[in-house]
């Protein structure tokens, strides 16, 4: 078990499949830090996805094993990515399911970025 009791870190992950570019992604933005991609299955008008570079199981374990740098270039980049898709005028929300209990499917840390529509105060049960 990893540090946030999930498994640990597996290199076949579907977004570590991404990063090595194994299987193809509708790519919105890439820089040393971080790749963002539409979701396959868009919850919303618009549904990115941002992940890190480096090998993360979760929010937990990139936040505390990322260097002080992947952090700020994973954020910056998440940011970015935001306002390239035109969303900062409006609005969005960013999410990050983590375990079980979140409903985290991949297990590679990644932040869902939600807009194009009114969201309400939370996100529906599934
Ligand atoms: P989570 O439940 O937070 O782990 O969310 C995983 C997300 O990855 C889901 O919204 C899926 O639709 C999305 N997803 C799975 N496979 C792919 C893929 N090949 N390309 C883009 N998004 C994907």
């Amino acid at each position: 078990m990893s540090v946030t009791g999930l498994p640990p870190y597996d290199p076949q992950n579907i977004f570590a499949r991404i990063l090595r570019g194994e299987i193809p992604c509708k790519r919105i933005h890439e820089d040393e830090f971080a790749l963002a991609f539409h979701d396959i299955n868009p919850l919303t008008p618009i549904h990115a996805l941002v992940i890190p570079k480096g090998a993360y199981v979760s929010a937990a374990d990139f936040h505390e094993k990322a260097s002080d740098a992947e952090i700020a270039g994973f954020w910056r980049a998440v940011g970015h990515v935001a306002k390239s898709l035109g969303l900062d005028a409006e609005g969005y929300r960013l999410l990050s399911n983590m375990g079980g209990n979140g409903g985290q499917e991949v297990p590679h840390f990644h932040v869902h970025l939600f807009g194009g529509r009114r969201l309400g105060r939370m996100v529906p049960p599934a």
